[in-house]
């Protein structure tokens, strides 16, 4: 097998703007300059919330702001990014409030526990178990994340009056005192979804044709991720490869707060089609299929390497090892040390350790005829030990020059039946189809989005031609 012709297909992109792309980040700069008026706009807003709420208050009482989720208690904002939403003051003037309760806005530490926030803020420990028993609802309060916020009301005496938690960006819990006792309240904003496309060109690396197209980083690795099982990102990507992705987002109120999944997509990597299309089973699990039906999850990922770290290079990688005189049997991937080497599938590590020229190497067993052997690195990920079974995608270890190697790279092979095989275009095992009790469903639902795709293609492709 010849290897050299991979080992020397390095490829070179002049990563010049043409006019068309000039003119494509002039109204870029515009989009920009609106956004940015429109920030000024509404922080200017927010320096008057206080007034703002007083006549939201005066609305509500009048009946005519029903749209709004009213809450029976006063929410004051936390310093989330987001702070669209209103709340509404219903028996207690703002002033009230401020003069009589102290709110404490408290942020879930690693290992928290309500119980221990309750400790540290001198709070009674009974009126948390009182909480906890109220059911269903509170239950979410048990698994309080790190970085997650509560906010807290309490009396004069330190008597827990209120707690809010917001569970999500669109699912708050509140707590309130009545009397003696707690209730609880569930409250879910109604998140509106819209679809958007995009389509880019890869010119010089696919994360910047992503943000060109207007996906965020996000998004764009979400994409990667769509075909990790086709593509290689960090080695097969060429100038003119192009992308059009259908996607979801989520608005609140008529502001978009996220980006939803990724519905359907495609990626023509040089000049090979791949699409895939989401699908929803009556269980609630989605999962991306080839148009016919094939699972795009595959017994081997193409790129056993963090390739965002390899990205930025794109275009100007170069292999920093060329043995011409020994048959080279694998692909390198040159990254920075201490990138992160990823297990290509599920396995059983059956080596680790030194191996000669190779350095630290590690080689796992995929069933009973494919191994891969990841060589130079400069450590291992703890806990990988020979006999350790790894998941696809798992952390094994990470990118050095250990061994014979003149520069940080990953030395990779891959071998069916103990010969070597180019990984890059060794023919890897079908993937699972679709249950046959959704084949039809799916078939109709990826026609329809596929001919979407291909228009959505057209008339992106022809904007960014204008
Ligand atoms: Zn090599």
């Amino acid at each position: 097998m010849d290897y050299k012709s991979f080992l020397t297909r390095d490829f070179k992109c002049v990563a010049q703007a043409t006019e068309r792309e000039k003119r494509f980040r002039l109204t870029h700069l515009h989009l920009i300059m609106i956004i940015a008026a429109v920030l000024v706009i509404s922080t200017l807003f927010s320096v008057f919330s206080l007034d703002a709420q007083a006549k939201r208050h005066v609305q509500s009482l009048n009946g005519t702001n029903n749209n709004q989720i009213v809450l029976p208690i006063n929410i004051p904002e936390a310093n989330s990014a987001n702070q669209n939403q209103t709340t509404t003051v219903t028996n207690q003037s703002i002033s009230d409030i401020l003069a009589d309760e102290r709110w404490l806005t408290v942020t879930v530490k690693k290992g928290d526990s309500l119980a221990a926030i309750f400790k540290r803020h001198n709070m009674d420990a009974s009126e948390l178990h009182s909480i906890m028993k109220l059911g269903k609802d509170t239950r979410k309060l048990r698994y309080v994340k790190p970085g997650q916020q509560l906010r807290i009301r309490l009396d004069q005496d330190n008597a827990l009056q209120t707690l809010i938690y917001d569970i999500t960006k669109y699912e708050t819990l509140a707590v309130h005192r009545d009397g003696d006792n707690f209730v609880s309240s569930y409250h879910h904003k109604n998140v509106e979804k819209r679809f958007n496309h995009a389509s880019g060109v890869i010119r010089s690396s696919l994360f910047e044709a992503g943000g060109l197209a207007g996906l965020s980083d996000k998004l764009t690795m979400e994409l990667a991720n769509i075909f990790a099982w086709d593509i290689d990102f960090a080695l097969d990507i060429r100038e003119g490869d192009h992308f059009t992705v259908l996607y979801e987002e989520h608005f609140l109120n008529g502001v978009k707060v996220n980006d939803g999944p990724i519905i359907a997509a495609e990626f023509v990597n040089r000049g090979n089609d791949f699409h895939a299309i989401r699908y929803t089973d009556e269980g609630g699990h989605s999962d991306y299929y080839s148009p016919d039906g094939h699972s795009m999850r595959k017994a081997f990922l193409r790129t056993p390497v963090d390739f965002r770290r390899i990205s930025s290079r794109f275009g100007k990688r170069h292999h920093p090892v060329l043995n011409r005189i020994r048959m080279h049997k694998g692909v390198d991937y040159a990254a920075p040390t201490g990138t992160p080497i990823r297990a290509a599938g599920d396995g059983k590590i059956i080596h680790k350790g030194r191996k000669g020229g190779y350095g630290r190497t590690i080689i796992i067993q995929h069933g009973g005829r494919y191994s891969t052997l990841y060589a130079h690195m400069s450590s291992y990920r703890r806990g990988i030990h020979v006999g350790k079974r790894v998941k696809q995608g798992q952390v094994i270890g990470y990118v050095g020059a250990s061994g014979r190697a003149t520069g940080p790279h990953l030395h990779y092979e891959f071998r069916v039946n103990g010969v070597h095989r180019n990984p890059l275009t060794v023919r890897l095992p079908n993937a699972s189809p679709i249950n046959h009790k959704y084949k039809e469903s799916f078939t109709a639902h990826a026609q329809s989005l596929l001919s979407q795709l291909a228009v959505y293609k057209e008339t992106n492709l022809a904007l960014n031609h204008q």
